[in-house]
């Protein structure tokens, strides 16, 4: 399989040589030349595969480069029961990613697919824990090393870190705001006592840590010299890894390939729902893909008026569901240049519109008109809306979920179908938001076993000042 940019003005390339790079050099997004079709029949069979096997069927219709033996095994090392072991005990945990119904409500079955049974507790380490051994595997082969750069205000970066721990040829500088993550959230990543991992906790908020990764990746010669990488969520193995649960939640939720489902995806980035996407366009029954949003509702916005108009760092509001704070979709450009027909030198028009003038307008346009057939609709949701649903979902099915989860099962709710199975995916567990959880129940976030005492562990954590020279001097002394 080779790889295009969104912008049209890049070489090709393939799997293995835009892993462990960001953007296209032209400032595009890579995607695949074409979607690889999976038909009805090809679906039945993968019934009752294991998901790492069903990862194999999705993944090596993309990773030609990597021998078949080599990913098989990389995958069956990734998706293990005992990664994924912190979901609801009634769960079957061997399915990695379990469905759990709820009940029917308007004629339908509505459940969650859980995704947030890994390490850290929350959808990201689905992808993450396979880049982990993907990276690892890469840089071996070609005798590298990598320092991996990142900011994090929470999910992405201990995400991150428990993918990339104990891995050879790895090294992580996370960037964390002092004191403005929940104590949770701190906990998890400052307990980690890895060799390979550095947390630097910068005196500043979250996007002084930013500006600061942003400062170093633009020092390009410091970039080169020390072998700077980052992780984001534009990286396409994260976007594809993501495919596979999509195949999976269809696989346990119906019998047969003539059957279909709707997803319901809360959303910041793009990320997750664009993995959505494509999964759609590999042939998967998928009837709608609804993307939720918080109160920062760019995506919303676009999807009911065609305006995409992406918002300032002064306007992005902080909310209870704060992984979803964002302010521009940066992996909304991939679906940008699908529904403008793969067309690099439109796409990269229209982006450039958006760093001038901070958006752009189809309303008007055909193409907007034809945008329902690719399954997406949209809803958003508040902080009462949220506080709302997590009480409701407790009292009537006896399931505490999460902030994000909630703004998803509240919009799910707004476009149920009679007869099309509703899945919302649950993107976290409850205990990582806990002070709007207790708000909301007035009793605590129910805790897995395995993070009872994380708080009182060890930490090991680097004080810095938001000092762009003080984190390179820090890098450039503790190098892989
Ligand atoms: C990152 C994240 C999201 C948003 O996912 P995108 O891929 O950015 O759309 C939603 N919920 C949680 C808990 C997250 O960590």
């Amino acid at each position: 399989m080779r790889y295009q940019s969104t912008r049209g003005n890049s070489p090709q390339q393939s799997f293995l040589e835009i892993l462990l790079g960001g953007l296209a050099p032209d400032g595009g997004l890579y995607l695949p030349v074409q979607y690889p079709k999976v038909t009805t029949a090809q679906l039945d069979s993968w019934r009752g595969l294991s998901y790492a096997d069903l990862a194999y069927e999705v993944l090596s219709l993309y990773s030609d480069d990597i021998p078949e033996a080599d990913l098989r095994a990389l995958l069956r090392k990734t998706y293990t029961e005992q990664v994924y072991c912190n979901g609801r005990p009634q769960d079957n945990a061997k399915d990695i990613t379990p469905i759990h119904w709820l009940g029917e409500e308007h004629g339908t079955r509505i459940g969650l697919l859980s995704l947030s049974n890994g390490p850290t507790l929350a959808f990201k380490d689905m992808a993450m824990q396979l880049l982990g051994n993907l990276f690892e595997y890469a840089l071996k082969k070609k005798g590298q090393h990598l320092n991996i750069l990142g900011a994090t205000s929470g999910d992405t970066g201990s995400a991150a870190e428990y993918a990339m721990r104990g891995k050879e040829g790895v090294k992580v500088f996370m960037l964390s705001p002092r004191g403005k993550m929940s104590a949770f959230q701190s906990a998890q990543m400052y307990s980690l006592q890895d060799p390979n991992i550095f947390n630097l906790a910068v005196a500043g908020v979250f996007d002084d840590c930013q500006d600061i990764v942003k400062a170093v990746s633009n020092d390009h010669a410091f970039k080169a010299r020390n072998q700077i990488g980052t992780v984001n969520s534009i990286n396409w193995g994260r976007v594809v890894a993501q495919v596979v649960y999509y195949f999976q939640g269809y696989l346990l939720a119906t019998k047969s390939s003539a059957e279909k489902v709707s997803f319901t995806v809360p959303s910041g980035n793009f990320g997750n729902v664009c993995a959505g996407h494509i999964a759609r366009m590999m042939g998967l029954p998928i009837e709608h893909l609804i993307v939720a949003t918080n109160e920062n509702d760019v995506l919303d916005e676009f999807f009911r008026t065609g305006i995409y108009r992406a918002r300032k760092s002064a306007e992005t509001l902080h909310t209870s569901s704060p992984s979803m704070d964002i302010s521009k979709a940066s992996n909304f450009e991939r679906f940008v240049f699908d529904f403008m027909g793969q067309d690099g030198k439109a796409t990269a028009g229209m982006f450039k519109q958006v760093d001038e003038t901070g958006g752009f307008d189809i309303s008007k346009d055909a193409v907007f008109k034809d945008l329902s057939k690719y399954g997406f609709q949209s809803g958003r949701s508040t902080h009462e809306n949220r506080l709302e649903t997590i009480r409701d979902i407790d009292q009537r099915y006896g399931v505490m979920i999460d902030t994000h989860t909630a703004d998803g099962v509240k919009v799910a709710r707004e476009h149920l179908q009679a007869g099309i199975p509703m899945i919302v995916l649950e993107t976290a567990l409850p205990i990582k938001f806990e002070e709007t959880i207790e708000i909301a129940l007035g009793r605590p976030a129910e805790c897995p076993p395995a993070f009872k005492d994380i708080k009182s562990k060890p930490q090991r954590v680097e004080n810095i000042d938001a000092d762009v020279n003080q984190v390179k001097a820090f890098i450039t002394t503790h190098l892989g």
